[in-house]
């Protein structure tokens, strides 16, 4: 049975024993530790807490002073604070400082001291509130040494680091970025990121860098130039990020920014260099091709006076083969370096597209005969019309039926299907020949790719004519495909263009029916100048052979005159001739009363756009490319 107190002097005895023990219980448990220290640093009373902290039992720390324990770094500044506490210079004082703990380990601690006072106010014993901070102190080490790290990154990386706010105001670069822009980062400040973006490259370094401020990209990269503080321009690789906060709000945006100039310079050289190569092949080739001309011209000649003797006559087709495809090689070749110079351009206009297939057939044909192979040909349906350049198709077409011919043995056949498929024009060339390695199917389209079967049997050829097949197919909006059930199985080369419009389709029908009434060639005055005598001469046997009453001439100047005094229905001039050329002479026809109704031809080894536009704007009614095609020139006379 539980004894109860019924004196009130127990109880109230009892009562003070209670709230004791309980101030004993809080003393003991405090999250910090506690003790009273005698004035000579001497442990008097610890409570668990601090024993924990220090790692010594109760026993051990009460036979221990302060000083025991505190590290001796700490241990004057301790002593110091204490002596002016216990003195009463001081109410209290708080530090930070370490104990050495039993087992050696450092421990960091939060001091509070204070000084328990007799009545009469004189010193008794001091009052230690010790908390660990030790945990804090590490992880704040532990920060202060990462910032560090990347404070050495930022300070001496090679790349230019900038910081900005969300609208470009710099806030903060480093030293990579002050060297890069010439402005300290003190300058840099109330300017922003675009302030340095060369005038030229801000509208497109703008509509990115909005992009990113608008959450529309995460990050994004560019090539552009800096201005410099001393007015100097360096192009740099900019790699543009957005940092977030801890709530995931974008705060700053971040330059990552490296030169690139020297980068440039060599990438610029390089294309100079390659540029320098082009127009040593398009000069070349174009010199080439003049001495072709009355080549040709002459094998026209010789064919109109026809051959008595066999052997003649097989030189004269030996003669005329090679030439064709030396003319073919150089043509290719021009077109190569104008591929490379980005100038290759269509002249698009509604072309029939069986005229097209027959002038790529009759470009094909005699070799295709030469080898001794037939072409089976199928469409396309009459009158259809396409949006083309019709010169530029025909050479892809006259390209696949030569190739078709030339990887074939005698005795195969060729076929040619041209059709209308879901409002896709189709043009297939299908042989029976060398065919292609599935692995190459697609590599034979690239420039001067030739498959390894094909090197092997050492057809001559500079792989060119597929790449600029498929580039000017491309340019037309349609496709090019090569197929083939493996090597002497045969190929397959598909075309696919996009049909013409209805509206396309009326407009062309006029020159096709032009086309149809032709009159047959009369005799008629011709007038050739041409400073190459050779050139000249055969282009004049070849209208004089077809009837007509022919004068030449050397110079620009005698051309005029002559048209004068002659008075031509056709003047033939070549461009480039001493004194004055052949836009000069061919303005100053057109000048003349007598020669506005004369039909003037320009006959270069020039063969671009812009040279075709000039001759147009010369007043030339046609502009033909040696080594002209000898028929077409005759066709001249049926106008
Ligand atoms: P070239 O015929 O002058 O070498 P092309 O660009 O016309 O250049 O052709 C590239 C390569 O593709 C050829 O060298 C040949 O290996 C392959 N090729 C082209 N057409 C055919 C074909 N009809 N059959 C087999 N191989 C072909």
């Amino acid at each position: 049975m539980p004894h109860r107190i019924t004196d009130p002097r127990e109880r109230a005895e009892a009562q003070l024993r209670i709230t004791e023990e309980r101030f004993r219980q809080i003393f003991e448990n405090a999250a910090v530790g506690i003790a009273e220290v005698g004035a000579d640093g001497r442990f008097v009373m610890v409570n668990g807490t601090l024993c924990e902290i220090t790692g010594y039992s109760r026993h051990e720390l009460l036979q221990r002073s302060f000083q025991d324990i505190t590290h001796p770094d700490d241990l004057t500044a301790d002593l110091e604070l204490a002596e002016r506490l216990a003195r009463g210079e001081l109410q209290q004082y708080s530090m930070e400082k370490r104990y050495i703990r039993k087992d050696g380990e450092v421990v960091f601690v939060n001091l509070s001291g204070s000084a328990v006072r007799s009545a009469n106010g004189e010193f008794m014993h001091y009052v230690a509130v010790v908390e660990d901070i030790t945990d804090r102190k590490r992880a704040a080490e532990a920060l202060r040494q990462s910032e560090q790290q990347f404070r050495s990154v930022f300070e001496h990386a090679a790349t230019g680091i900038a910081i900005a706010d969300m609208d470009g105001q710099f806030m903060q670069c480093n030293p990579a970025y002050e060297k890069l822009v010439g402005y300290t980062e003190a300058e840099l400040h109330g300017m922003r990121f675009g302030d340095l973006v060369h005038p030229d490259d801000r509208a497109e370094n703008m509509r990115r860098t909005l992009e990113l401020r608008r959450g529309l990209v995460p990050h994004f990269e560019i090539e552009n130039r800096y201005v410099r503080r001393d007015g100097s321009s360096v192009w740099v690789r900019k790699f543009l990020s957005v940092l977030h906060d801890d709530q995931d709000a974008p705060v700053r945006v971040m330059a990552l920014v490296s030169d690139i100039t020297s980068e440039r310079e060599r990438q610029q050289m390089e294309r100079e260099a390659m540029r320098q190569k082009d127009e040593f092949i398009a000069v070349l080739a174009h010199e080439l091709r003049n001495p072709l001309a009355p080549i040709r011209t002459s094998v026209a000649v010789l064919r109109t006076l026809g051959a008595t003797d066999p052997a003649l006559e097989r030189c004269r087709d030996v003669i005329d083969r090679q030439v064709t495809h030396m003319a073919r090689l150089i043509d290719d070749l021009l077109d190569v370096s104008r591929l490379s110079r980005g100038e290759l351009r269509l002249q698009r206009a509604p072309a029939s597209l069986g005229a097209i297939v027959t002038q790529a057939i009759e470009l094909a044909e005699p070799f295709i005969h030469q080898q001794r192979q037939r072409l089976v040909v199928g469409g396309p349906p009459d009158g259809f019309i396409i949006d083309a350049d019709a010169a530029r198709l025909t050479q892809v077409l006259g390209n696949l039926l030569h190739n078709a011919a030339k990887y074939s043995p005698p005795d195969t056949e060729i076929h040619l299907t041209v059709a209308i498929e879901d409002g896709e024009v189709v043009i297939a060339v299908r042989d029976q020949g060398l065919g292609i390695p599935a692995s190459q199917l697609t590599r034979v389209f690239d420039l001067f790719a030739q498959t390894d079967n094909a090197r092997e049997l050492s057809k001559g050829g500079l792989g060119i004519g597929l790449a600029l097949a498929k580039r000017l197919v491309d340019m037309h909006g349609g496709s090019i495909t090569a197929c083939s059930d493996g090597p002497g199985r045969g190929s397959t080369f598909t075309v696919r263009l996009p049909a013409a419009t209805d509206a396309q389709r009326t407009t062309a029908l006029e020159p096709s029916q032009q086309a149809a009434d032709r009159t047959p060639p009369q005799a008629r005055r011709v007038l050739v100048a041409d400073d190459n005598a050779d050139a000249a001469e055969m282009i004049a046997m070849l209208f004089e052979l077809a009837g007509c009453e022919v004068r030449q001439v050397h110079d620009g100047e005698s051309a005029v005159l002559e048209a004068e005094r002659f008075r031509p229905d056709l003047v033939i001039l070549d461009i480039g001739m001493p004194g004055m050329d052949g836009h000069e002479a061919c303005q100053q026809i057109r000048r003349a009363p007598w020669g506005a109704s004369m039909t003037v031809v320009a006959l270069t080894g020039r063969g671009q756009d812009a040279d075709r536009q000039l001759s147009a704007l010369s007043g030339f009614d046609q502009h033909f490319v040696k080594p002209v095609d000898t028929d077409a020139l005759l066709h001249l006379l049926q106008r």
